[in-house]
Parts: C-alpha cells; structure tokens; sequence
C-alpha cells in the first residue's frame, strides 16, 4: 500500500519526465561557469523573475544566507519576522556564518510584518548599533500569500529608508499562481529572491537566487567559501529547468487538494485555518502524537505537532484527499 505522506512537500519523488531531462542533460563544470543546463536555468529564471543575474545554489538555505550575505558586510542588520524560515529555521546562519546580526520582530496574522514595527526597530546612524541594511520578507509564508499591495507599500517603505529588500520566495510559485499572476508581479518588489525548486516544484534539489549583476557576483564568492561550487551541476539543474517548465501550473492541483483536504477535515469537527496554497494547519492539541501513529498504521504520515501542518503535494492525489479525510474522522470517532 503507498504511503500518503503530508509531513512536507519536500518529499516528491522525481516524474519519469524529469529524471529522463536529468538523464539527458549537457553538463560542464559549473566552477567554470561551463555547466550549459545550470547557466540555461540561471538565466530562464532570471528572466521569469525580471532579474539581471541568477544562482543555482544546493539548498534553500544557501540561497537566503547568501542573499543576506551579498546585501549586508560584517556588523550589519536585517530586519526579518519571528517566525521566518530566514531567521528561525536556518540555524542562525546569518550571524553564524555572515556576521549579520538579525532583527526579528513579531509578525502579523497574514504573514506580514507591520512597517511602523519594522520602522520602530530600525537603529540610528551611531556606532552603539548594528547598521540596519536589509528587510528580509517570505511569500508564501506558512501557506499565506502576501498581498500584492502589501509589497508595494513594503517597497516604497525599504526605497524611503535606504534598505534593501530580499524575499525568502521558497514557495513564490505557489503564490503567483494562487494570486494567477506573473511570478514578476511579485519579485519586482524585492532586490533579491530566493526560490526553491524542491519543494512544490518537484525537483530533488536545488534554490536558485535572483539579483543583479553586482549581487549575484558576491553572492557567487560567498558560494564557493561557503562550499556551495558544484560542478557538473546541470545534472541537477535539469530537474529544476524541468520543473519550471512542466509543474508550475499543476501548483493548482495542490491548492484545490489542500481546500478539500480542509473542507473535509472542518465537516467532520476539526479547527482548520483558512486555506491559501498548499498548506493545511488544523489544530490537534493534545492528540498529535496519537493522531500521527493512528496514522502511521494507515500508511499516511502527518507530523506531530497541536497545530499541525498537511501538505499538499505533486505526490499527493485527490483519491489520497478523500482517505486522509476518512482518517481524521475514523479517529475522532475512536477517541470519543
Ligand atoms: C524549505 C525552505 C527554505 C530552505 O530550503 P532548504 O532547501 O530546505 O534549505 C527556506 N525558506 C522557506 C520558507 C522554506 O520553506
């Protein structure tokens, strides 16, 4: 029996499609700059995101440190949300790694952060402080999608005040196509974007970072000191390249199983937050670990957590919405 796994939408196997584009891919050594499928997806998605320059870079991860890196030197400061994979879920890296000092501040319900906070925590020029240099964003954000004048105004916000300002874009595709927009209407904002081409794009690996001419070169420095130089990378470019060009669009699919998945799940007594994207967060307080082993035994993996997260995902069917469905409600039934 197949497992239906919704812990992340990291866990999508390559299509037949992909790993013959792999398997077919002119590659060179990328260190060279002679890797002909990394450069043809460097400038594909420079091009999609209106940037001058772009970088394939092994992980997510990579992409927004190096992103931090290329805007900011030793001694300075971005501003970035409490709960932002940039901040939280990266190890600290700026600061370990960049000698960038964060500064988070709480965020809002939507995903935003609220300007005249960020206003609030941006320093003086005076050598007690840390120079203020960047404002780093994420969209999606836990599957919310940023509003499009939210960017503006956060764009008119950063020019205003001499910060730069970067996008953790990790899911941008799932937020275009749920706004159905042009990925340019949302990177336009920002002098930076990171995307992830493993995630809901179905690649195995793979971020790339968008930028000018100037940051890109930087952010290239910092890739080899960091480790990052591939060599005959395109092999892993090819899947990216694929993904863009054939599992962008299908992004709908995830969002449509997520609101049934949601849909369902709130029908049969569950607290389930609105959905946006690919992401359902229904609240499961104490019965998460229960839950995530009655699961277990059924072939479907959740992580366990009280506000636990379901992702929807090209390895995800709308036959396995209706089984995940089913099980929520057999074990609700079973514990009262
Ligand atoms: C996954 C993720 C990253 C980092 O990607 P990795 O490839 O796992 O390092 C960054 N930001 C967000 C929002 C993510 O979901």
């Amino acid at each position: 029996m197949p497992v239906i796994d919704l812990r992340s939408d990291t866990v999508t196997q390559p299509t037949p499609g992909m790993r013959e584009a792999m398997l077919t891919a002119q590659l060179g050594d990328d260190v060279y700059g002679e890797d002909p499928a990394v450069n043809a997806l460097q400038q594909t998605l420079a091009e999609r995101l209106g940037f001058a320059a772009a970088l394939f870079v092994p992980t997510g991860t990579m992409s927004n440190l190096l992103g931090l890196m290329a805007h900011c030197e030793r001694g300075d400061e971005y501003i970035v949300g409490q709960q932002a994979h940039t901040y939280k879920y990266e190890g600290g890296g700026a600061a370990v790694l960049g000698s960038i000092q964060p500064q988070p501040v709480e965020m809002d319900i939507d995903g935003s952060l609220d300007l005249d906070r960020v206003k609030a925590a941006i320093k003086a020029n005076d050598f007690h402080f840390a120079r203020t240099r960047l404002l780093a964003l994420e969209n999606t954000m836990q599957g919310k999608v940023l509003p499009l004048e939210y960017l503006a105004a956060a764009r008119a916000f950063t020019e205003q005040h001499g910060l730069a300002l970067h996008l953790d874009g990790a899911r941008l595709f799932n937020a275009s196509v749920r706004l159905g927009v042009s990925p340019t209407e949302i990177a336009r904002h920002f002098d930076s974007v990171s995307v992830c081409l493993s995630k809901g794009l179905g690649a195995p690996v793979g971020s790339v970072l968008c930028g000018s001419e100037a940051l890109i070169d930087k952010a290239r420095r910092w890739r080899k000191v960091l480790g990052g130089g591939m060599r005959q990378a395109g092999i892993l470019a090819a899947a990216g390249m694929y993904a863009l060009d054939h599992q962008v669009e299908r992004l709908a699919e995830d969002h449509a199983n997520a609101q049934r998945l949601g849909q369902g799940l709130s029908e049969h007594g569950w607290a389930v937050e609105p959905v946006q994207t690919n992401m359902v967060y229904v609240q499961v307080g104490e019965h998460a670990q229960a839950l995530q082993q009655y699961a277990a035994a059924r072939q479907i993996r959740l992580t366990a957590a009280p506000r636990m997260r379901l992702v929807t995902h090209l390895d995800v069917g709308a036959a396995d919405i209706v089984k995940v469905i089913d099980l929520f409600k057999a074990f609700r039934i079973e514990k009262n």
